[in-house]
């Protein structure tokens, strides 16, 4: 039964828009360059429960600069105090919202990134309308939310 399911929700992949699964903007949890990475700001990380936070250009609020991965503020004590722009961040690739869930699928499985920018205009701030992770697409093969820890 499970196991038809999930044979099912793999071979669907490739019919599936990425925007029909994505977070939308309003509900992602990001940051801007120009923040201080102060106790504040870290609480406001922590609190979010999220790994990786998209950080956004101040100058335009959909120009994407980067990904912050949370498990690197671990490492590096002397970032306390800096502003997000210096810190180290991941690349964070962009894909229209047109792209299916495969071709997602298949970027997330090459380790490139585990988080999509869905923008209508790859390569232009202003048209980034949501996010896609791996577990995004998890959850559509196993046609079924995941609990997180
Ligand atoms: P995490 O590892 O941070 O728990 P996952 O990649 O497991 O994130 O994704 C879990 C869900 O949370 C997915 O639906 C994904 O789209 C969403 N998500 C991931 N990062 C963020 C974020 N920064 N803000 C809002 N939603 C997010």
């Amino acid at each position: 039964e499970a196991e038809i399911g999930i044979l099912n929700g793999a071979l669907e992949l490739g019919a599936k828009r990425i925007e029909t699964i994505m977070t939308p903007m309003k509900d992602v949890v990001k940051l801007s360059a120009e923040a201080i990475l102060d106790r504040a700001t870290l609480a406001y990380i922590l609190s979010s429960g999220y790994s990786r936070i998209p950080v956004y250009d101040s100058s335009d609020p959909s120009g994407f600069i980067g990904v912050l991965l949370v498990k690197k503020l671990l490492q590096y004590d002397h970032l306390l105090n800096l502003p997000i722009r210096d810190l180290p961040l991941s690349i964070l690739p962009e894909a229209h919202p047109c792209t299916n869930c495969f071709q997602a699928f298949d970027y997330f499985r090459t380790g490139r990134a585990h988080l999509l920018l869905i923008n209508c205009t790859p390569g232009n701030p202003g048209g980034a309308i949501g996010i896609v992770t791996l577990e995004d697409i998890i959850e559509e093969i196993i046609t079924e939310e995941i609990v997180d820890e």
